[in-house]
């Protein structure tokens, strides 16, 4: 009895560990179209911690065929498409090292072997070439993997390698990188390679049949926390809290227990466990206050604390609630990073948004299923009430323009015909798309769609707003990661108002190496973009009040521009002319002066609040509050135009303290 008792423990762990042991291990992969059937690729481990030195190791198993003697497979690690290259260093914007140093005891030291008894196999690294050596020609990365560039990693041999022969690769002492995102692995057969970049996996949304690693965030510097901030006296609402890492990655690792405070009578939970399976981040529903004012909820955990935005309790139920998103994030299948599940995790889950859009660059959607693709994994995200997710992308040729649809059928991808007729290369039409080769085709385009299908069009700072018109085109990004001065920025959304076009105010991130909303302050100190300065700051939020959270209802918010933009922060801003909120056109009677009101609520000190104004000539700052005397994140005020004559365009700019803005919507005063 007692051995039979033994014997169960022991198997018992023996089990247990088999069942670590096989989440550990790595799915070999099969490629046929780049590897040749039956050869398969592994790497292992697939899963590491963030700026940890790791051993991998890369198994390639030959299939039918071998390697004949002189043929040669070659490895390269992506970002995006530019940069795909045989290191991770593709991520140390800029700091790239090739592979295989001669010294094995220095770090990145790559070796390989054979199964094979008396075979060496023969390892180079390609010189790395300049960032887009061919332009935007359909070919231009296959290209230059044939010409080894980007320091691909080739394998050879001079015997012939047989079926079933498996070459195995020893990278060593290799550095994580800080960026916790999955790293995919293109391996190909140079004689593989096809014609056009588009036959290749990662031009086909094929990400996941490719091997990858994974790098995972840990150690908590911090915890974001958000809410929905209008709500109503016991009204039911949710928190999300997220473990962030101190480059902004969740802290996968995170446990233990979070402490929850507010200055306020309500039904908030005293405190809310973490038990270190909930990558980082947790949403606790049910909430409530129960009294009307503003407030923020703090959170403290184990050496990590936060504090949300604001809260705002109204005796009324409110009829329009505030939402936040990012309707501009670029992607693995375009120029940005990251697959777009990964965008889709971090969103909602880490930065606590509630909508948003993954908006590729149009013409690198090279065939259908890519496109699919895309569409798929949008409508995957899409849950009313808890993420919204809309279709779009980047139309880019004359300036550049964002285009978003509420329904996976109706979304028509425009793009830039121009920009893809290669130069010298093949033409590449694929029929499932429309070329637009100028603003003014591009908005009658869309103005022609938009008779059958909801749409609208948000402006980034590429736009060159020469045929835009305002019944498509209601929204202008006012700030992104791009490093171009306030100054410039407003001068722009100023000239466009003063043209007479009717635009709503919104920020986006136009993220190109983070995901949608995430919280890496500066992420150019941490991942240098070398030869693409000018962009390396954190991305901005989309803030749009809607009835509900459904693609419908923030669809009338933005075609109402019930929206504002900041520079990433949630600041809570309320601005409105005789109870019409931002973005409302008001009349009126003859010799009333408009009177308007102001609430704001930042996340932290504020420094300047203001309103600026267009009186049909000139442009002023006619009301203008500073904080001088007293430190304070709240602002409220009322404010009446004593010189206003026919018309004005009125808008509200929010400075804090440290350094964060918002910019609300205009009114529209006649
Ligand atoms: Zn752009
Ligand atoms: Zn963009």
């Amino acid at each position: 009895m007692k051995y039979i008792k033994w014997l169960l423990v022991i198997f018992a762990v023996f089990m247990s560990s088999c069942s670590i042991m096989q989440m550990k291990t790595a799915e070999e992969k099969e490629i046929p179209s780049l590897l040749g059937l039956g050869t398969k690729i592994q790497i292992t481990p697939n899963e590491v911690w963030r700026s940890k030195q790791e051993d991998f190791h890369i198994k390639i198993t030959l299939g039918r065929g071998g390697l004949k003697a002189g043929e040669s497979i070659g490895i390269v690690n992506g970002s995006f498409i530019d940069r795909w290259k045989l290191s991770y260093g593709s991520h140390w914007w800029g700091q790239e090292k090739p592979w295989q140093g001669d010294d094995e005891q220095k770090p990145n030291y790559v070796q390989a072997s054979c199964s094979r008894k008396g075979v060496k196999i023969d390892l180079k690294v390609g010189e790395e070439g300049p960032n887009k050596p061919f332009v935007n020609t359909p070919g231009h990365f296959v290209r230059s993997l044939r010409e080894r560039m980007r320091f691909v990693l080739e394998l050879s041999s001079e015997s012939d390698l047989q079926e079933g022969d498996v070459i195995n690769i020893r990278w060593e002492r290799v550095q994580a990188p800080d960026y916790a995102m999955r790293y995919f692995f293109l391996p190909f057969r140079f004689e593989r390679l096809p014609a056009l970049d588009r036959y290749l996996p990662i031009r086909r949304g094929e990400f996941y049949s490719l091997p990858s690693i994974k790098v995972k965030g840990h150690s908590a510097a911090y915890l974001h926390v958000t809410c929905q901030p209008l709500q109503g006296i016991d009204e039911k609402f949710s928190l999300n809290i997220a473990a962030v890492d101190k480059f902004g990655n969740p802290a996968e690792d995170f446990s233990g227990t979070v402490k929850l405070s507010v200055d306020g009578k309500g039904n908030i939970p005293k405190t809310v466990k973490f038990s270190g399976d909930e990558r980082g981040h947790k949403r606790i529903e049910g909430l409530s206050m129960a009294e009307a004012g503003w407030y923020r909820i703090k959170a403290e955990g184990e050496g990590v604390t936060g504090i949300s935005n604001y809260l705002v309790i109204s005796k009324v139920k409110p009829a329009e609630r505030l939402y936040f998103g990012d309707m501009h994030v670029h992607i693995l299948d375009c120029d940005g990073t990251n697959d777009i599940r990964e965008h889709f995790f971090y969103g909602p889950n880490i930065a606590g948004l509630d909508f948003g859009a993954v908006s590729p660059h149009a013409e690198y959607f090279g065939c259908k299923q890519a496109w699919e693709r895309y569409l798929k994994e949008t409508s995957k995200a899409n849950e009313p009430g808890r993420f919204v997710a809309f279709y779009g992308y980047e139309w880019a040729q004359e300036g550049h323009t964002n285009a978003y649809f509420l329904n996976e059928g109706e979304a028509e991808l425009l793009y830039g015909e121009k920009r893809m007729r290669a130069r010298g290369g093949i033409e590449d039409n694929a029929p499932f798309r429309i070329g637009a080769d100028n603003e003014l085709e591009f908005m009658d385009k869309l103005e022609e769609l938009k008779k059958t299908r909801p749409l609208f069009t948000i402006a980034h700072i590429h736009s060159a707003y020469r045929d835009l018109r305002d019944s498509v085109h209601w929204l202008d990004e006012i700030y992104s990661q791009h490093k171009i001065s306030r100054q410039k920025r407003e001068e722009r959304l100023r000239k466009n108002l003063a043209r007479g076009l009717r635009l709503g105010v919104v920020a986006g991130s136009d993220m190109h190496r983070l995901t949608m909303g995430h919280l890496c302050k500066n992420p150019g100190d941490v991942w240098y973009f070398g030869d693409r300065g000018g962009v390396d700051r954190t991305g901005g939020l989309q803030a749009t009040f809607a009835e509900a959270l459904t693609r419908k209802d923030l669809y009338r918010g933005m075609e109402e521009r019930h929206t504002y933009g900041t520079t990433g922060a949630r600041i809570v801003l309320l601005f409105s002319c005789n109870n019409s909120m931002m973005g409302s056109q008001v009349k009126m009677a003859e010799g009333v002066k408009p009177k308007f009101h102001i609430e704001v609520g930042g996340t932290a000190d504020l420094s300047e609040v203001l309103i600026c104004c267009f009186d049909g000539e000139k442009w002023s700052e006619p009301m203008k509050a500073s904080f001088k005397e007293q430190a304070t994140d709240r602002y409220e005020c009322c404010w009446e135009d004593a010189k206003f004559k026919q018309s004005g365009i009125y808008y509200v700019r929010v400075t804090q303290a440290d350094g964060e803005q918002g910019w609300s919507s205009p009114i529209w005063v006649n």
